[in-house]
C-alpha cells in the first residue's frame, strides 16, 4: 500500500493563498510587507535560499531587499547594518542568512534584531514567548511542519512524538510547539540526539516521527512503528552521477523503506521544504501588522 505523500508544496500554496486578503488590507492602509535579507560571503546554498525567498516576495507583491557583504564583513558592519534595517519603516522583517563567517558571533547578531522584526523567530524575546505558550513570531520550520500536520487533519493531540534533532532552528522550537497546551500540540514529546542511547528503541515508540539530524537515511524502517507519521527535515547533498547536477537531495529518512510502514510521510524535495519560505512570508505579513498597529 504504502503511506500517504504529504505534498509541501499544496500545503504551501494554500498558506501563501491565505495571505493575500491581509496583504491587500496592509495595502489598503499604504503598507507594503517589507523583508530584508543580509548575506554575508558567497556560499552557495546561501544564495540559492536567499533568492528563492526574494521571489517569494515578490510573487506575493511584498517588498524584498538583499543586503550582500564579503565574507570579511567585521561583526560591527553587521550590527550597523541590522539597526539600520530595525528603524526602516519600509522594513517589516530582517533575516541574516546562517552560516555566518567565523569573525562574526551569530547570537550577537540575533539579539541586535528588533525582536518584531525577528521573521526568523530566533531572538531570545520570541522563543521566550514561545516557551511560555504567548507565541508571536514563530520559526518557520517548526510552524510548518505544524501546518503540514493541520492541512492533513494529523492531530498531535496526546500522541507520542519523538523529534530526532536538538537544533535552536528545528528540534527544540518543534518540541516546544508540539508540548503546548493548544491548538495542533498536546503532545507527548521526547527529543533524541547524538547522545541519546537506543535510538532505534525510542523511535520505535513513535506516532510521529519528526527527523531533523541532517545525516541521510538515518532513519530506516525498522525503527518504524506501523502507521506511523513521518516528517523528514533534512537536507542532505548525495552523489548522483546520474544526475545533471552530479547529486541529488535525500532527507534524513529511508524514504522508500519507510513509507511502506507509515501512514503519511513527507518526501524531500516536496515536503518541509516549501512550508519553511512559506511561513517565511507568513512571519513578514504578521510583522508588518504588528509593527504598523503600534503607536509610533
Ligand atoms: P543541526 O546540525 O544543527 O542539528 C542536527 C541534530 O541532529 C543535532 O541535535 C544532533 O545531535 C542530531 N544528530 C546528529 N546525528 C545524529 C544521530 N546519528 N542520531 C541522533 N541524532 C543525531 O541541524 P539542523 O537542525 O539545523 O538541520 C537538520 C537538517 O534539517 C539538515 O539536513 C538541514 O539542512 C535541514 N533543514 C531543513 C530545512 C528546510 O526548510 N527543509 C530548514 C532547516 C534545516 P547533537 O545535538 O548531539 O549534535
Amino acid at each position: 500500500m504504502g503511506a500517504q505523500l504529504i505534498d509541501g508544496k499544496v500545503v504551501a500554496k494554500n498558506v501563501r493563498q491565505r495571505l493575500v486578503p491581509r496583504i491587500e488590507a496592509l495595502k489598503a492602509r499604504g503598507v507594503t510587507p517589507g523583508l530584508a535579507a543580509v548575506l554575508v560571503g558567497g556560499d552557495p546554498a546561501s544564495e540559492t535560499y536567499v533568492r528563492s525567498k526574494a521571489r517569494a516576495c515578490d510573487k506575493l507583491g511584498l517588498y524584498s531587499e538583499v543586503i550582500r557583504k564579503s565574507a570579511d564583513l567585521a561583526q560591527q558592519q553587521l550590527l550597523d547594518i541590522v539597526r539600520e534595517l530595525n528603524d526602516d519603516d519600509r522594513i517589516h522583517g530582517i533575516l541574516v542568512q546562517s552560516p555566518l563567517p567565523s569573525q562574526i558571533d551569530e547570537p550577537t547578531v540575533t539579539l541586535a534584531i528588533r525582536p518584531e522584526k525577528d521573521v526568523d523567530g530566533f531572538h531570545p524575546h520570541n522563543v521566550g514567548m514561545l516557551l511560555i505558550g504567548r507565541p508571536q513570531l514563530i520559526p518557520c520550520t517548526p510552524h510548518g511542519i505544524i501546518r503540514l500536520l493541520e492541512y492533513y487533519e494529523i492531530d498531535p493531540s496526546g500522541r507520542e512524538v519523538v523529534v530526532v534533532g536538538r537544533s535552536n532552528i528545528v528540534g527544540k522550537p518543534v518540541a516546544a510547539l508540539l508540548m503546548q497546551k493548544t491548538h495542533m500540540a498536546n503532545a507527548t514529546v521526547t527529543v533524541v540526539h547524538s547522545r541519546s542511547r537506543d535510538l532505534p528503541q525510542i523511535v520505535r515508540r513513535a506516532e510521529i516521527v519528526i527527523a531533523a539530524i541532517g545525516r541521510p537515511r538515518t532513519i530506516t524502517s525498522d525503527m518504524i512503528r506501523e502507521g506511523a507519521v513521518i516528517i523528514d527535515v533534512g537536507v542532505n547533498r548525495v552523489e548522483d552521477p546520474s544526475a545533471e547536477k552530479g547529486y541529488r537531495l535525500v532527507g534524513d529518512v529511508d524514504f522508500e523503506a519507510c513509507r511502506e510502514k507509515a501512514s503519511f510521510i513527507s518526501p524531500v524535495p516536496g515536503g518541509v521544504g516549501p512550508m519553511t519560505i512559506a511561513m517565511l512570508m507568513e512571519n513578514t505579513v504578521t510583522a508588518a501588522e504588528s509593527i504598523t498597529a503600534m503607536p509610533k
